[in-house]
């Protein structure tokens, strides 16, 4: 390792909407790509990377209630998609030459591996990058929630909350108030007390109940995922309290 890395084990937080290139809508490959080779960057460092990917570029559960599903239904749906980001993730990083393994919530033998807390672990410790697909198998849940709970259970050192366009958490909407200031540090309390869009609250309080520490930061900046992983302070933390 050449440079030192602030963190050892990261879950990174990829949303569906990362994917999809600004459209939010399917798969962009050369966003796909662009997102392997900053990975491939951090894990040159001999960070160890777990990846939870989100769905909502192809399907949100909560689309499907609106349309009259039952909501449990719907959720299932947008796990299946996760499903699919992870394989394509899985494919764009294996063609650069980063080792992965694929692990499902929901067990589909023929196209991935169940997931087994152990064995992801043992290919973390190979430096095989390990994607999290599925969620947490259990719908009324999100990838926000799978990311909090597998961070948990694989004991990372932090989550890295990639954001799209946004690099960090402001006091307001950035975009409709002129006057929102960007937080550079805060705990999981002032997500929740304050109502912070971040993640949602069954999420927040996970981490907080688990003491993970987030960073959240924008990946459209090309670089930001390595300037996290080396500890440059270019969005905001969220710890547990003091
Ligand atoms: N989902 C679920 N349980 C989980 C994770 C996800 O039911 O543990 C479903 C839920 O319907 C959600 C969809 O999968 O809307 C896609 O996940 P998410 O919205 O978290 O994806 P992202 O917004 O990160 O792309």
């Amino acid at each position: 390792m050449s440079v030192e890395a602030k963190y050892k084990r990261v879950v990174l937080k990829l949303s569906g909407e990362a994917l999809s290139g600004g459209s939010g809508f399917g798969i962009n490959p050369d966003k796909m790509k662009a997102i392997a080779k900053e990975l491939k960057e951090v894990h040159d460092l001999g960070v160890q990377i777990a990846i939870v990917v989100g769905g909502g570029n192809i399907w949100r559960g909560h689309t499907g209630e609106e349309m009259g599903m039952e909501r449990a239904q719907a959720d299932y749906m947008g796990m299946l998609a996760t499903i699919m980001n992870a394989l394509g993730l899985q494919d764009v990083l294996e063609n650069i030459g980063v080792p992965t393994r694929v692990q499902t919530a929901i067990e589909m033998r023929e196209v991935a591996e169940p997931y087994i807390r152990r064995k992801a672990e043992r290919h973390l410790e190979k430096d095989r990058v390990v994607i999290f697909a599925g969620g947490t198998g259990n719908p009324y849940f999100s990838t926000d929630t799978a990311a909090a709970l597998r961070a948990a259970e694989i004991d990372a050192d932090v989550i890295l909350m990639a954001k799209n366009g946004v690099d960090g958490v402001y006091s307001a909407d950035p975009q409709k108030d002129a006057s929102a200031e960007k937080y550079s540090d805060l705990t999981h309390l002032d997500i929740i007390s304050k109502g912070l869009q971040v993640m949602d609250t069954t999420a927040s309080s996970l981490s907080m109940d688990n003491d993970i520490p987030l960073v959240v930061f924008d990946l459209n900046q090309p670089g930001n995922i390595r300037r996290v992983v080396l500890g440059e302070e270019i969005g905001t933390t969220i710890r547990g309290e003091e």
